[in-house]
């Protein structure tokens, strides 16, 4: 569902440019609202969300669906926790759909889905790898990177029920933004996935705004 922003980006109390393979990772305090700004189209960002104070609490991507009937995200769509609190909710959103079934690129999903060669490639799993050893006050490890969202992501289900890595839906200067219901804390993988459609083979920046 298509649903424009009343907040200005003048008004923000922080952005930030996130480059293609890069992380970034914030604590979004409750009642706070944070955009995800797709700067050049298509581009796909890879996110994971925690409670701040309990990361043992995370996304959930398989009580976001039950509790929404629904398996795209979208305005509307609450963020389910493992423990069954909403997280977020989706305030505002022009780019119409995200997917939250088709995980995060590693280097061994690159490798059984492509080739060998592509092992070395640099892939989501990576960046949050690194974000969570360069942070090790969070107390995170590999065992924590678990469902994402793909945010501007086009992975369409078919009347099958298959899954399908579609090319992209999203354009330059859409967003998606997200209300924050609790304290989370929030890692985004910008994707630099070069080996299926997500980001058009071109990775690009997204920027990162907050309202308090
Ligand atoms: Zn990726």
């Amino acid at each position: 569902m298509i649903k424009e922003s009343t907040l200005h980006p003048e008004t923000a109390s922080f952005s930030e440019t996130v480059l293609a393979g890069d992380y970034f990772l914030k604590v979004v305090k409750a009642g706070q609202t944070i955009r995800i700004l797709d700067l050049e189209g298509n581009q796909a960002a890879d996110t994971l969300f925690y409670n701040a104070h309990n990361p043992t609490e995370r996304y959930s991507a398989v009580d976001t669906i039950r509790e929404q009937g629904n398996v795209y995200l979208t305005a509307g769509s609450k963020l389910m926790s493992s423990e069954g609190n909403v997280m977020l909710e989706i305030t505002a959103d022009t780019c119409g759909r995200h997917d939250t079934l088709g995980g995060a690129c590693a280097a061994e999903s690159n490798t059984t889905r492509y080739s060998l060669d592509k092992k070395c490639m640099h892939a989501c799993r990576d960046s949050w790898l690194v974000a969570v050893t360069e942070h090790d006050e969070l107390g995170l490890t590999k065992r924590d990177i678990t469902h994402n969202i793909n945010f501007f992501m086009n992975v369409p289900v078919t009347a099958e029920g298959g899954l399908t890595f579609a090319d992209g839906i999203s354009d330059a200067g859409k967003y998606v933004e997200l209300k924050a219901e609790m304290d989370v804390l929030v890692m985004i993988s910008n994707c630099p996935q070069l080996n299926n459609p997500c980001n058009a083979y071109n990775p690009t920046p997204v920027e990162v705004l907050l309202w308090d």
